[in-house]
C-alpha cells in the first residue's frame, strides 16, 4: 500500500509523494479503502504479508489509520509492516498501530549524523531516533528495521561507521543499507548534472563492504544486498517480493503484479480519489507480461539474495558460472548457485551473463 504523503519532500526522493492536510489523509484513505474493495473483489485472497509504504503512512491520523487497518488486516498476517519516520513517533501512536495489528515497524533513521541528515534535507534528529525507537519498543514492537542510506555527498567513512555502530547499539532485529542513488527528476540528480557533487564509486563499494563487515560481525546476515537480519528476522514481505511472487498494490503510483497481468496506478491522487469516489478503478496502466519475462526477473531479484537460484536455471551457461565461481564472486553447492557478498556487488552485470 503506498501513502503520498510526506511532512516535507526530501531533495533525492523519486517516490510519488507529496504534503497533504489531516483532512485531505482521510478522504485519501476513503478512496483507498474503496480500492481495496474492488481488488479483494477481482482477487479474493487472503495476503500473507501487509507493507504500510509510502511516503510516510506513520503520518496518517489515527482515527483514518485505525480505518485502514482495520479494514486491512482482517485476518492475522503473518507479517504488517509499517513504515515510519521518527518525528511521527508517539506513545499514543505506537500502542495504537501495535493494537491494530502491526507487527513491524521499519524505521526511516537513514544516518546518526546530524550533518548527513541536514544534507538529505530529512528534518528529525539522531535524538528523535532513539526516542522513537525506544517508544516502539516500549509499545511492545519486538521486530523492528532499521533503514540506513550511505554513499551521501560529504558522508565519510568515520560518518558512516558511527552510524553503523550508532543503529546496532539500538539492537535492532533487521538493518537495511541502501546506497544513496540519484534518481531522475530530484534536486539531487540536478546538483549532480551541475557538477555540485559526484559519484565515488570506490567510497561506495568501501562503505557497502564497511556495512556488512560491521553487520555480520554483530551477527547479523545480509540475506540480500541491501538487507541485513539477526537469525529468523528476515522479512517475509520482502523475501516473497525477490521470490518473484504476486503482489497487489494499493493507491497513487503502487503497482501490482498478479500471474502474467501487470498494472500501475497512476501517479495522481487527485485523480485517484475522484475516480474512487465516482465508482470507477483508478487510472491505470497496464504492462504486458510473459512468463519468460517474469523468469528473467526471478532471476535477477534472486542472484542479490544470499538464498540464490536454482542451478537449473542457469545450466546453458556452466562455463559463466564455473568463472564467477573460481573468482570467488559465486558459490554453487547442493543445486544452488548464488553470489557471495562480493560477486552480490556485480549482480545485476552478471545477471546479464545468464539472461
Ligand atoms: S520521507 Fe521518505 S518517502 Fe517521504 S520524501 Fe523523504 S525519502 Fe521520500
Amino acid at each position: 500500500m503506498h501513502t503520498p504523503f510526506c511532512a516535507t519532500i526530501c531533495p533525492y526522493c523519486a517516490f510519488y509523494v507529496h504534503t497533504g492536510s489531516a483532512s485531505e489523509m482521510r478522504v485519501f484513505v476513503d478512496a483507498l479503502l474503496q480500492e481495496w474493495e474492488r481488488v479483494s473483489r477481482d482477487y479474493p485472497v487472503e495476503a500473507e504479508t501487509l507493507y504500510l509504504g509510502g511516503g510516510t503512512p506513520s503520518l496518517l491520523p489515527l482515527d483514518a489509520f485505525r480505518r485502514l487497518a482495520e479494514a486491512l488486516l482482517p485476518w492475522e498476517a503473518r507479517e504488517a509492516t509499517l513504515e515510519a519516520n521518527p518525528r511521527t513517533v508517539t506513545p499514543e501512536k505506537a500502542s495504537a498501530w501495535r493494537e491494530l495489528g502491526v507487527g513491524r515497524v521499519s524505521l526511516g533513521v537513514q544516518s546518526l549524523d546530524s550533518a548527513v541528515l541536514r544534507t538529505l534535507g530529512r528534518r528529525h534528529t539522531p535524538e528523535d531516533v532513539k526516542r522513537a525507537f525506544g517508544t516502539l519498543r516500549d509499545a511492545g514492537f519486538t521486530n523492528i528495521n532499521v533503514d540506513l542510506l550511505f554513499a551521501v555527498p560529504g558522508q565519510s567513512r568515520a560518518s558512516w561507521e558511527e552510524t553503523l555502530g550508532g543503529a546496532m547499539a539500538l539492537g535492532p532485529e533487521h538493518v537495511s543499507a541502501y546506497e544513496l542513488t540519484y534518481e531522475e527528476d530530484t534536486p539531487f540528480f540536478e546538483a549532480r548534472a551541475a557538477g555540485i557533487w559526484r559519484e565515488d564509486e570506490n567510497r561506495s563499494i568501501e562503505m557497502y563492504r564497511t556495512a556488512w563487515r560491521l553487520l555480520e560481525e554483530a551477527g547479523y546476515r545480509q540475506y540480500e544486498i541491501s538487507n541485513y537480519a539477526r537469525p529468523d528476522w528476515a522479512s517475509l514481505h520482502n523475501q516473497g517480493y525477490w521470490k518473484g511472487d504476486d503482489y497487489l498494490g494499493l493507491g497513487p503510483g503502487a503497482c501490482s503484479t498478479v500471474g502474467l497481468r501487470r498494472w500501475q496506478n497512476r501517479r495522481h491522487t487527485e485523480k485517484y480519489i475522484a475516480a474512487l469516489s465516482a465508482g470507477q478503478d483508478p487510472p491505470r496502466e497496464q504492462e504486458p507480461l510473459s512468463e519468460e519475462l517474469r523468469q528473467r526477473e526471478r532471476l535477477l531479484l534472486g542472484l542479490r539474495t544470499s538464498s540464490g537460484i536454482p542451478a537449473a536455471w542457469i545450466a546453458g551457461n556452466s562455463e559463466a558460472a564455473g568463472a564467477l565461481t573460481r573468482q570467488g564472486l559465486a558459490e554453487l553447492s547442493e543445486g544452488t548457485f548464488r553470489l557471495t557478498p562480493e560477486g552480490r556487488l556485480l549482480a545485476d552485470g552478471i545477471a546479464g551473463l545468464f539472461l
